[in-house]
């Protein structure tokens, strides 16, 4: 059976940077399984502006010297700037993982199970592999969620925004885009500008569009109440972008400020562009049903519509279970909250050698794990979690205790790690994993 040190589940952003850090470590066998950006490039409409800002948006590699604006210069692409197209994002990845020289393998993986002293992989085309640790950075693909209402409905009539690319055949037909958030009104926009009548129904009683006080936006005073993914509002954004101090504030504070991080809002930049579209608040669908092959839709105030298309931009739901290379048995080993894992500083699960990456580790460090501007921080303390170990993991159950945070310092690049090479050879002597959950 083929065996590597390190396998990486996911070549998205998060998969990318880990992959290129752990490359840093001398004697590391690591092996990057998946196709290189493909949710950007499958789930997401083409003609997208990242909504995240510049600063934001580098993919972290050890050196520092992957970012974007390394790939702007290089590239001679002068002219790219915030919003960023989603094609370039996409371009970027692609570089990012040539220059790292990632060479992904692009098979699926199918089936992670628990083996003696590490885990057994199953590819998709069948063949098994060894890995000692298994980092899983699948993303949010499998998260989409769908009210319970539009469950059973065809996805020619009602769609996740995930499932649309382009709007072009929307031309002429009216269109109905449930969500306050992102997605849903730059589908909307989008919809709008393909020719479509579109209406976005919003659950809460205005949307809000995100902006701040021009003397907070220069670039001289900005770093004093926002954090490079400027992900949150003033001053909160600071802790935000310092995983490391948000995972020891207290809990509710932690919920409180999450949720208002990535409460549902659209980018300044998309408010003229939904300037044709009738934005109906307070709004919640109450029946739908089928009539010929248009949707009849009662609202929760009585009003009723009937349209051509619905487009779900009801956002992602974490759930591990939903994962559907986990099996029940890790799935039982995991400590769940709320479909999130429970996570120590090196990013590891109740399940020693198994970590999350991204997304899923939001609720142990925050909201700056949902974006790409949380790849510096989680690649940088998953290879300290790995410098600091050496051996076979040791499959242990879950334990309480206390809190360790990872150094925020950057080891320097290429570091010789002696006991690496003993992950294949030694058997015994790998010591508990020390390091703590977080609480
Ligand atoms: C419409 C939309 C707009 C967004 N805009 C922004 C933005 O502007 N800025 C920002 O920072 N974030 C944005 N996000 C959030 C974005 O999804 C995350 O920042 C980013 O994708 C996180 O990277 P990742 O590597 O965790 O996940 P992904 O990019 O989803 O990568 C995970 C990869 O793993 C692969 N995978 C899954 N299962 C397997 C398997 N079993 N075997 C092999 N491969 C597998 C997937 O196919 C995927 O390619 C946006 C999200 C959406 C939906």
């Amino acid at each position: 059976m083929e065996k590597c040190d390190v396998a990486i589940v996911g070549a998205g952003p998060y998969g990318l940077s880990a992959a290129a850090h752990l490359a840093s470590v001398k004697g590391l066998e690591v092996r990057l399984f998946g196709e290189t950006m493909s949710f950007w490039e499958r789930h997401m409409p083409e003609a997208m502006l990242l909504r995240s800002p510049w600063d934001g948006s580098h993919i972290a590699d050890p050196e520092n010297r992957l970012t974007l604006d390394a790939y702007r210069n290089v590239n001679g692409n002068g002219h790219l700037a915030e919003p960023l197209p989603l094609e370039e994002f996409i371009r970027y990845g692609h570089w990012f993982g040539e220059q790292a020289k990632l060479s992904p393998d692009r098979r699926k993986v199918m089936r992670i199970q628990p083996a003696p002293a590490g885990y057994q992989l199953e590819l998709e085309n069948g063949e098994p592999w060894f890995a000692r640790r298994v980092v899983v950075a699948a993303g949010i693909q499998f998260f989409a969620h769908r009210p319970k209402i539009f469950a059973r409905l065809p996805s020619s009539l009602v769609a996740h925004a995930s499932e649309h690319r382009d709007f072009d055949k929307f031309r002429g037909k009216e269109v109905l885009v449930i969500g306050g958030g992102q997605s849903a009104l730059e589908t909307a926009a989008l919809l709008s500008e393909a020719g479509a009548y579109v209406e976005v129904l919003v659950r809460n009683s205005k949307v809000h569009w995100l902006g701040r006080h021009q003397w907070m936006s220069s670039k001289r005073l900005a770093w004093m109440f926002y954090g490079r993914g400027g992900i949150g509002p003033a001053g909160v954004s600071l802790a935000i972008q310092r995983p490391d101090l948000f995972r020891r504030l207290p809990r509710r504070i932690q919920d409180w400020s999450g949720a208002r991080a990535v409460r549902p809002a659209g980018a300044a930049w998309l408010k003229p562009r939904t300037q044709n579209v009738t934005i109906h608040t307070n709004a919640l669908v109450d029946q739908v049903r089928i009539e010929g092959e248009r949707l009849h839709l009662r609202l929760s105030d009585e009003d009723e519509r009937i349209v051509d298309h619905v487009v779900l931009g009801t956002g992602y739901r974490v759930n591990l279970a939903l994962y559907p290379f986990l099996p029940p048995e890790v799935l039982r080993r995991l400590d769940l909250v709320h479909g999130y894992p429970r996570l120590d500083a090196g990013l590891e699960s109740s399940l020693s050698g198994l970590h999350f990456l991204g997304a899923p580790a939001a609720w142990s460090f925050g909201p700056l794990m949902k974006f790409v501007a949380g790849t510096e921080f989680s690649s940088n303390a998953l290879r300290e979690r790995i410098l600091e170990t050496s051996g076979p993991v040791r499959l242990a159950p879950y334990r309480q205790v206390p809190a360790r945070l990872p150094q925020t310092r950057r080891p320097a690049a290429n570091i010789a790690v002696s006991e690496t090479r003993a992950f294949h050879e030694s058997a015994a002597s790998y010591p508990p994993n020390s390091a703590p959950p977080q609480t």
